[in-house]
């Protein structure tokens, strides 16, 4: 393509609105403009980045066995009444009535759409197992859309559902989607981890979330500094911390005046953080109190409280008034004197501790000498703890380390979770009726677009891996006025689209400068220069954009050094 047919106006500010690289980047190179919150228009270079990332996605999901499909973005309401999440959707879920008042979605995803197909169609064990994808926008009414294509209200996603007569087999196909994963991110050229997820809502077994790894991140990832364990912040299990066993003594309540925090009692009483126990009350969305309770030097982990309890879908931080009603004083909490029937729970290292200080559910006093083993009453048990850096790897137990990743996708088994609430079921080798085994698998396709962005850039612009970036290689006449430059230049993108290479030639009259930094800024991972001394002296300069080493050679052998060149960017 020539860039006087492209259609991609830089910009040389940055827009203020713009808060990450990464948006900052694709609004400065023309890549997207913004129609409304969350909603975005991809231009051409954007566009063509993004046929590249779909068609690796597309190409592994083929590969693993998926077959393409496409659902109807537009959802009729009752498929999401049968499993219920017409409900828990929320506000998220974009709503729309037809002319008749018929209520209808704008799908956020597609488990009912496609289980509800499948039933209608699945019979028989022969039709096992199934995997079935598609790739289109979604839509979800963020609270806070942000981050311009990380956090949209419209996106691109590619979701691939499996189906399997059992677990085993459920298992095997997610075992497929994972490796498939793995081939996706790694042929895209981007830093990735798999790591342990929580499951969320979305309810089942397992998960994996597929992180890039950029500083920009919303996700915590713990990882082993020895073997290869990784998971979510939400998700990494901890083990239990015993500590020194000492003799129990004696409960003595102390005061402890206007010391709110547990930093101020342990600063008060001058005893190490590690010795005393800190209380977070959180209420359900139903008004129930729940109190959680860990070492002072510790932070509750709410996800792991939240899968503690069936019933609960998040947890807020609880008002005064149920905590009093509950017999706890707000800033000097901790089991002992709660009322009964109260939901407690206590980290287990917690349980582990001797001789612990502890808020006395009275103003300005707290309990000294508290050993929970002995003194906790009625409380559920559990690890309900963050992760933080240098804590025991739950495998090896060597340290962990801390890193932020921006999900772009995530694998679920589902197991029966929709197929039982919407009746999908097939006759097995026995002729009995089973329910489908089930899992799910997303990858953001706009956000892996800005996540390789967050990844890949430096400050004059973004440094597009090879295999997704807009074009592979800008051929650039210094002067394009110049007949012999602009001639030249031409043979050479000639010789480079001959071969296969996915080229521009910046054939527009400005001057060199803009040219230089436009091709910076969108990020070519390769630009040839065809300036004066490629006509006189046959000396054509190759510069790599990410090292910004340049190589020289004569125009003859521009194409194929170009091509050798491209082959490790
Ligand atoms: P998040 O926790 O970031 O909201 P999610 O768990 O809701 O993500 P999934 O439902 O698993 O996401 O969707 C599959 C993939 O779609 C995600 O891994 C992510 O890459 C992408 N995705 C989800 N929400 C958005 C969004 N609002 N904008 C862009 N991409 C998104
Ligand atoms: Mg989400």
């Amino acid at each position: 393509m020539r860039a006087t047919n492209l259609y991609a106006p830089t910009l040389r500010e940055t827009p203020a609105e713009a808060e990450v690289r990464s948006h900052q980047l694709m609004l400065r190179a023309g890549m997207i403009r913004k129609a409304a919150g969350g909603l975005y228009t991809y231009m051409p270079l954007a566009w063509r980045t993004l046929k590249k990332i779909m068609n690796i996605v597309r190409e592994e999901m083929d590969a693993a066995g998926g077959q393409e499909i496409a659902m109807p973005i537009v959802q009729p309401s009752e498929i999401w009444k049968e499993t219920g999440r017409w409900a828990v959707y929320g506000d998220e879920m974009f709503r729309v009535s037809d002319r008749h008042g018929r209520e209808f979605c704008l799908g956020p995803t597609h488990e009912e759409m496609v289980t509800t197909l499948i039933r209608d169609e699945v019979r028989s064990y022969k039709q096992l197992p199934l995997m079935l994808y598609q790739i289109q926008n979604k839509y979800r009414d963020e609270i806070r859309p942000r981050f311009g294509l990380m956090r949209g209200r419209e996106f691109i996603m590619k979701d691939l559902y499996s189906f399997d007569k059992d677990e085993e087999g459920m298992n095997e196909s997610y075992k497929k989607m994972y490796d498939a994963y793995t081939n996706v991110f790694t042929r895209m050229g981007l830093e990735f981890r798999p790591v342990e997820a929580d499951n969320g809502a979305i309810g089942g077994g397992h998960s994996h979330e597929f992180t890039v790894l950029a500083e920009a991140g919303e996700s915590n990832i713990a990882y082993c500094s020895s073997c290869d364990y990784a998971a979510s912040d939400e998700k990494a299990e901890l083990k239990v911390i015993k500590a020194e066993p000492e003799e129990m003594k004696e409960l003595q309540k102390v005061s402890t005046p206007d010391a709110h925090t547990i930093e101020k009692v342990a600063q008060y009483l001058r005893l190490p953080l590690e010795k005393t126990i800190k209380a977070v009350a959180f209420q359900s969305e139903k008004g129930e109190l729940i109190l959680a309770f860990v070492r002072g030097d510790h932070d509750v982990n709410d996800v792991k409280v939240v899968n503690l309890f069936e019933d609960a879908i998040e947890l807020h931080m609880a008002e005064d008034e149920a905590i009093t009603a509950a017999g706890g004083v707000a800033g000097f909490m901790s089991p002992i004197g709660i009322k009964e029937g109260t939901k407690v729970v206590v980290d287990a290292t917690v349980m582990e501790m001797y001789n612990a200080c502890a808020g006395a559910n009275e103003k300005d006093a707290h309990f000294i000498n508290v050993n929970p083993s002995r003194d906790f009453k009625n409380v559920i048990v559990a690890d309900i703890r963050m992760i933080k850096e240098g804590d025991a790897c739950p495998h090896c137990g060597a340290p962990v380390k801390m890193t932020r990743g921006i999900e772009a996708g995530q694998v679920f088994t589902l197991g029966t979770k929709y197929s039982k609430s919407l009746h999908a079921t097939f006759l097995d080798e026995n002729g009995k009726e089973k329910l489908l085994v089930m899992g799910c698998y997303g990858i953001g396709v706009s956000r892996t677009m800005a996540a390789a962005i967050e990844q890949n850039n430096d400050e004059n612009g973004i440094i597009w891996p090879r295999a997704i970036a807009p074009f592979e290689v800008v051929v650039v006449p210094v002067n394009a006025k110049d007949e012999a430059q602009l001639s030249l230049a031409e043979e050479i993108y000639n010789g480079l689209k001959a071969n296969g290479a996915d080229a521009l030639l910046d054939d527009r009259k400005d001057r060199a400068g803009v040219k230089f930094k436009d091709a910076d800024l969108i990020g070519y991972p390769l630009r040839i220069t065809v300036g004066p001394k490629a006509v006189n002296e046959d000396t054509v300069e190759l510069k790599i954009r990410r090292n910004g080493e340049t190589v020289i050679c004569s125009k003859a052998e521009a194409a194929a050094k170009a091509l050798e060149l491209l082959k490790s960017l």
